[in-house]
């Protein structure tokens, strides 16, 4: 067989050689040790915790090492392309602190080694398809679908391999006149690799993350190029990979079956192959047994939910290194405040089965991530989550934005900051009573206590209420009020004999607490009166005398 004649009957608009390729994509001058990296997502519009995983890790272990990070966009599959998906890809990354030196923007490209969007690529994958054929590696294949079907169907009867190998490699060594024929038909074809592999053979290999392998190898003819000149995703990663310059590719396991044929296509088209990280899946515990996040079970796989929930980016960001890396949290306790930045990412710290992904651990994290936020930072984050997701609530908070991170900074600062808030649409439930038109009773006091009783007591209050008061007389008042009504107004004494008292000062907070807040629980009642002010302080106790 001619190839040569076979390579430009396919490829007669090819005039470009991969020797061009190489002087116009020249090994990049960097550092030694330095890594390149990329995230190469398909821009389905839908961006997940994996994407994130794959990224901070590709970020991290190009940026620390002095190397290059790059977004290449993988959109040759159109069917699942939605319009607009880069765009929100680039933000929801951004968002992340998942930043690239170069590659794709949302309206183009940025960078040296492009184009960076797959489907501005077709050309350059044309010069290494015919390259193939060139050498005797790559044919045409002219089979249907009904034809594949068909082979499908005899393989099963015949309980053998499924695919396109060895005997139904119909389209290997055709002859030459067979293939005219069709191309003279118009007959539509794919460009196929020729394997040279048995699985009778293993391939040892080493991965980053998963450690020494040993894998079958290929003996599968693959698809490089559809019918409708566009690569499969091997074929493009070999290609984009070794012209981009890439050191290191880091991508989930679910790749990690076809590395074998990976290798070979490396080889055949004489590129170096890079280091490979594969990541395994995150997994959540569902029962007793754990299982792969799922898109259709766990909405907590979509970035999305994270934001309408109100995670801060940095409670993700810090939740997915603790699982990503097992020295993260011992790390995080040494060093408080460092930015995430700071801590040297390893590989070597990933677990090669995948990591376990726990919303309860998420919301610890994010709980101290908040906690050590001052009032202004929370104040802003909450005011752009409610913007977007309860703009009444967003009108009460930005009516008076001093007041509002007055009333973030309680419990704030210190040494042990209150861990009240997980995510920000919990921030309502905590301090909407601050506002007349959230405020509503959810909570009753005990009625072991008579009605009469807390009367008496608001009434105590109200009368020697003075907002001037500083902590400690305002709460002595509470106090003697508490003492002057039979409540015992030390815990400890109270504690040992309960049945001398009508309950203790603490009840008594507690009924100014309900009428003043609403709730069993809320920050601290002095500083919640304090910002309310005495006039709506006494308000709501005299509609709780009103309603009891
Ligand atoms: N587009 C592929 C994916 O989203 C990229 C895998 C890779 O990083 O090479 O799975």
């Amino acid at each position: 067989m001619d190839y040569q004649k076979l390579a430009a009957r396919l490829f007669p608009d090819v005039v470009q050689t991969p020797q061009d390729m190489e002087l116009r994509f020249p090994p990049r001058a960097l550092p030694e040790g330095a890594v390149v990296s990329r995230m190469a997502p398909s821009p389905t519009g839908f961006v997940h915790l994996g994407n994130l995983v794959q990224g901070f890790t590709s970020e991290r272990l190009s940026h620390q090492s002095g190397g290059v990070h790059f977004l290449r966009v993988e959109d040759t599959d159109a069917k699942r392309e939605v319009p607009g998906a880069v765009q929100v890809l680039i933000e929801s990354l951004r968002h992340y602190h998942i930043t690239f030196d170069e590659g794709a923007t949302v309206d183009g490209d940025a960078g040296d080694y492009g184009p960076y969007r797959q489907s501005h690529r077709a050309q350059i994958y044309h010069i290494y398809a015919k390259f193939l054929v060139e050498q005797g590696m790559a044919y045409p294949c002219f089979c249907t679908e009904e034809e594949l079907g068909a082979m499908r169907a005899r393989q099963e009867a015949e309980k053998v391999n499924f695919g396109y190998y060895g005997p139904f490699a119909v389209w290997r060594d055709r002859p030459m006149e067979d293939i005219e024929a069709e191309l003279a038909k118009g007959t539509p074809w794919v460009l196929r690799f020729r394997s040279t592999g048995s699985i009778e053979n293993k391939i040892k290999f080493t991965d980053l993350i998963k450690g020494n392998l040993e894998l079958t190898e290929n003996d599968m003819d693959h698809v490089l190029l559809k019918s409708d000149g566009i690569p499969t995703y091997h074929f493009a990663h070999a290609v984009d990979d070794h012209l981009m310059r890439t050191t290191l590719v880091v991508r989930g396991d679910e790749w990690l079956p076809s590395l074998p044929f990976h290798v070979q296509l490396f080889r055949a088209l004489g590129f170096r192959l890079p280091k490979y990280a594969h990541i395994g899946p995150l997994m959540k515990m569902d029962g007793t047994s754990k299982r792969k996040l799922s898109k259709r079970k766990d909405p907590e796989l979509a970035l999305t939910y994270y934001r309408a929930q109100g995670y801060p980016t940095e409670a993700v960001s810090e939740y997915l290194m603790t699982i990503l890396n097992s020295n993260f949290e011992d790390w995080r306790r040494a060093n408080p405040d460092a930015p995430l930045e700071s801590f040297a990412f390893s590989i070597k710290k990933m677990n090669p089965a995948g990591s376990l992904f726990d919303v309860d651990k998420l919301r610890d994290v994010s709980k101290n991530v908040i906690s050590r936020m001052n009032a202004a930072q929370v104040y802003a984050y909450v005011l752009d989550w409610a913007q977007q997701f309860d703009p009444e609530f967003a009108a009460a908070l930005s009516r008076d934005p001093m007041t509002s991170t007055a009333i973030f900074a309680i419990g704030r600062g210190g040494k042990k900051p209150r861990k009240d808030l997980a995510v920000w649409s919990e921030a309502k439930a905590y301090m909407g009573f601050f506002f007349d038109e959230f405020f509503v009773m959810e909570d009753a006091v005990d009625p072991k206590f008579a009605k009469a009783d807390i009367c008496l007591a608001l009434r105590a209050f109200a009368a020697n209420y003075n907002p001037a008061d500083g902590q400690d007389v305002w709460f002595d008042k509470i106090k003697t009020i508490a003492q002057t009504l039979g409540y015992a107004s030390d815990m400890k004494a109270y504690r040992a004999s309960p049945d001398a008292y009508r309950g203790s000062v603490a009840d008594v907070s507690m009924f100014l607490r309900i009428a003043v807040t609403g709730k069993l629980n809320s920050p601290d009642m002095y500083e919640v009166m304090r910002i309310l002010g005495a006039e709506r302080v006494r308000a709501r106790i005299d509609a709780m005398l009103a309603a009891l």
